[in-house]
């Protein structure tokens, strides 16, 4: 059993908990908060020890009937691995801690690269993170980004990728994020910082990207245009989505054609906080004419990483040596088959 500790259990740490718990070779031997509130609640039904950042603030939680098991520093010492899910740039203010102690810790893409010196996406380089010390999953639209142009890289080779990004706001709790009603550029300048984040997995793709927020917390919406070296058809893609673990494909017959319905269907089927942890790819935008290919994809920002995390945690670990072992495990624990298996 690897025994997995979450650094920071908010949006992404709380889902990583779970789908660790959810896998037979890891468990969770502790939580981090750094105040009492809903979370922790759903921390402590979970049955997951919490601890706290800060030892001065026990009294706050224990009053508010939740027993604290320790510090952050008791925690990291009582695990094998340490996911570190606090905020952007405060992880790496972490990793002090993880280096003391001589344990594995991995991050999410709200650090930059240089915390941990590799950054992961399982379809993409996995075997790379046999046995590492520090990892970083990249973020929810370089982790969208990165599994499909593997794809077709390898399928078709790919010249140039040109990609969009329509992002959300804020994710539906942070009531203080925004905009309401504005479409921001983020940011004004080109390229955004995800292409350059691409080439962090993928150094040798060609990409230019470009990024806006509009006031919309459910998904991110990519408009994706790319040039081949091999000509393209529609098929041939669609039967790569198909065969891929965590590419979907949202099939014309849903008759969806936006992230409110996707969401609603993944509601409707049951899904674990209605998470999508695949690429929703949209079949009818699939659009391919000699050595160009265009479509939509739709990715769910609390999600697709959440995966990731796990295999990032089994390669690091050197608990399986096969990516698509460890994916196949990741997926069937968590009863995930992708989408286009429910429509
Ligand atoms: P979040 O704010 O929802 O959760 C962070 C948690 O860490 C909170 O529970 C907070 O109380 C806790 N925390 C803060 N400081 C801490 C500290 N010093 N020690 C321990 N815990 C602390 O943030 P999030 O959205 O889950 O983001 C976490 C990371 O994941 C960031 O790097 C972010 O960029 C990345 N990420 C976020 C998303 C997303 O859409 N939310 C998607 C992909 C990646």
């Amino acid at each position: 059993m690897i025994k997995v500790a979450i650094n920071g259990y908010g949006t992404i740490g709380k889902r990583v908990a779970d789908a660790v718990a959810a896998q037979k070779d890891m468990k969770v031997i502790g939580v981090s908060k750094t105040r009492p509130n809903a979370e922790a609640f759903v921390a402590k039904q979970r049955g997951y020890p919490l601890y706290i950042a800060d030892l001065s603030k026990k009294a706050a939680f224990e009053k508010a009937g939740l027993k604290v098991a320790g510090s952050v520093e008791d925690m990291c010492k009582a695990a094998d691995i340490i996911v570190d899910a606090t905020p952007g740039d405060v992880g790496a203010t972490n990793k002090p801690l993880y280096e003391n102690l001589g344990k594995k810790a991995l991050w999410q893409g709200g650090e930059d690269h240089e915390v941990a010196g590799f950054s992961f996406n399982s379809s993409c380089n996995y075997k790379d993170a046999i046995g590492r010390q520090f990892v970083r999953v990249v973020s929810c639209n370089t982790t969208g980004l990165c599994r499909i142009i593997n794809e077709i890289d390898k399928e078709f080779g790919v010249t140039h990728v040109h990609a969009i990004m329509v992002r959300r706001g804020s994710d539906p709790g942070e009531i203080k994020k925004g905009p309401i009603d504005a479409i921001v550029l983020d940011p004004v300048t080109v390229p955004s910082h995800h292409g350059p984040d691409v080439l962090s997995v993928l150094p040798h793709i060609s990409i230019t990207t470009m990024a806006m927020i509009v006031p919309t917390t459910m998904m991110h919406m990519h408009a994706i245009q790319m040039t081949t070296k091999k000509p393209v058809t529609r098929d041939r893609v669609i039967g790569l989505i198909n065969r891929h673990p965590r590419l979907g494909l949202i099939k014309k017959t849903a008759g969806l054609k936006s992230t409110a319905e996707l969401k609603e269907f993944a509601m409707d089927l049951g899904r674990q906080r209605s998470d999508l942890w695949e690429n929703c790819i949209f079949e009818d935008s699939i659009y391919a004419n000699g050595n160009e290919l265009c479509f939509f994809q739709a990715i769910h920002q609390e999600a697709d990483v959440v995966v990731e995390n796990v295999d990032a945690i089994r390669a690091m670990m050197a608990g399986e040596k096969d990516a698509a072992t460890s994916i196949a495990a990741t997926n069937a624990a968590l009863h995930f088959t992708t989408i286009q298996n429910n429509h």
